[in-house]
């Protein structure tokens, strides 16, 4: 079952041996708070020195580095949407993130891929909602793609943790 290949776990991202982290990151691909900030510090200096010459990045769109003194090989950057109260399109664009994720998975053959919760920070989108549409795209590449074997969800804190793990049991029931 698609379960077997997704787990929701509590950490630290920027620790993940994986083939890539995904980041939250912000249009400019410049660097910022939050898990952005994180993997930035983690990574080194030379991971600004490569986003600056990808020129940003759409929202729900996604694009590929290196993972520098990161554990992990890569990272996928992709902008998440800022919550607006649901009246932009925030749930399709938040979809559209982890798609766009997928896909730079697939090209690559990547194995191994850890995702934060995407938008659910200073961006503003609610936990429970955000979960569901992430775990929803995370079993629907699972259920199409056997080359990849694992997918971990990396919790910062409790309740985002918690959130996952029911959105996890309710679709997979
Ligand atoms: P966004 O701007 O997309 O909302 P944030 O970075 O503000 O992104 O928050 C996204 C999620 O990442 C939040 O749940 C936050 O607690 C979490 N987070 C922050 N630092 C880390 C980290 N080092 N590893 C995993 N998750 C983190």
């Amino acid at each position: 079952m698609w379960t077997d290949r997704l787990s929701v776990v509590r950490g630290d991202i920027t620790k993940q041996i994986v083939d890539a982290i995904v980041n939250a990151a912000n249009s400019s691909l410049l660097g910022g708070g939050g898990v952005d900030g994180a993997i930035h510090r983690a990574a080194g200096p030379d991971l600004l020195t490569e986003c600056r010459r990808l020129k940003g990045c759409r929202t729900g769109d996604a694009k590929l580095t290196d993972g520098y003194r990161l554990p992990a090989r890569h990272v996928i950057h992709t902008v998440g949407p800022v919550w607006h109260g649901g009246t932009t399109d925030e749930d399709a664009l938040l979809a559209q993130c982890y798609r766009s994720c997928f896909r730079i998975a697939r090209e690559h053959s990547f194995a191994s891929i850890a995702f934060p919760s995407i938008s659910t920070g200073a961006y503003g989108f609610p936990v429970e909602r955000a979960s569901r549409i992430a775990v929803r795209a995370m079993r629907a590449e699972l259920e199409s793609n056997a080359a990849l074997r694992q997918i971990a969800v990396v919790c910062f804190d409790h309740p985002t943790f918690q959130e996952y793990q029911k959105a996890v049991a309710e679709l997979a029931s």
